[in-house]
């Protein structure tokens, strides 16, 4: 027969001991089992905060990890050097680059490499954001956008020109050279703030049709279409709001 270890003691049976937990009054005491009401009540009076979600667009924090970016320097050279780190971080498994060089005929970021594969696989992605934390160039960011259904596998699978930001106003579409004088130093230090004159005529002379050149909004998205799965997506989403009942 196994010997019973003794019951521990109550707190009237240690010396010295104190009880932190602050007495009740005997309103408050009277009060405690209904307290719980108090919440409800107080809450019934506050207006609706039902998101209307699809048929608006969701409100979501600040800082929410989203769809990935990649991004652009102001004179529109990628800033992804396709180092890989962001791959090597990810406890996913979910992205895929191959770097290329850069070579004078044919640049597209500062440096020696950039990102010629680059893709997120969003069947595997959780969103967690340790990419962003890994790159060296805040090439890549993450956005607020969390719409990433797909009609289908493949179509989960971003591709770089679905990630990649838009050109906007100032820059001009790669592949042009470096600001002249400057290396990649002076473009991580922001020091670059616009395409140049003399990339512009660099531009000019070896594609003289380019569509970013002339500067407006219409030319620079025609420069830089968006991709095929982002496309796709976009137009799910004007889907899902139109059934949602978007007014
Ligand atoms: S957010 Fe996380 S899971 Fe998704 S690609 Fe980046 S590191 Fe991988
Ligand atoms: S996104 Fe950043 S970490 Fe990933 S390959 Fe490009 S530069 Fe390197």
């Amino acid at each position: 027969m196994t010997e019973q270890s003794p019951a521990p003691p109550t707190p009237d049976q240690m010396p010295g001991y104190a009880s932190q937990i602050p007495q009740r009054n005997i309103l408050a005491a009277l009060f405690a089992p209904v307290a719980g009401f108090g919440v409800s009540l107080s809450n019934m009076f506050k207006p609706m905060v039902t998101e209307q979600y699809p048929r608006e667009p969701a409100n979501v924090k600040p800082r929410f990890h989203g769809r990935h970016q990649l991004n652009r320097y102001p004179d529109g050279l990628e800033k992804c050097i396709g180092c890989e780190l962001c791959a090597w971080a990810c406890p996913a498994d979910a992205i895929y680059v191959e770097a290329g060089d850069n070579t004078p005929d044919a640049q597209y970021s500062p440096g020696e490499r950039y990102g010629m594969v680059y893709q997120v696989n969003y069947l595997r992605c959780i969103l967690c954001g340790m990419c962003t934390e890994a790159c060296p160039t805040r090439a890549l960011t993450m956005t607020n956008d969390f719409e990433l259904a797909g009609p289908t596998r493949a179509g989960l699978i971003w591709e770089k020109q679905d990630l990649l930001v838009g050109l906007s106003s100032g820059m001009l579409a790669p592949p042009h050279p470096m600001v002249a004088g400057t290396k990649d130093t002076e473009y991580y230090r922001g020091e670059v703030t616009e395409a140049t004159d003399a990339q512009r005529d660099w531009v000019r002379e070896n594609r003289p049709d380019d569509p970013s050149l002339d500067g407006t909004r219409a030319g620079l998205a025609k420069a830089a279409p968006v991709g095929a799965t982002r496309a796709a997506q976009q137009k799910i989403t004007a889907g899902a709001r139109r059934e949602g009942g978007a007014r």
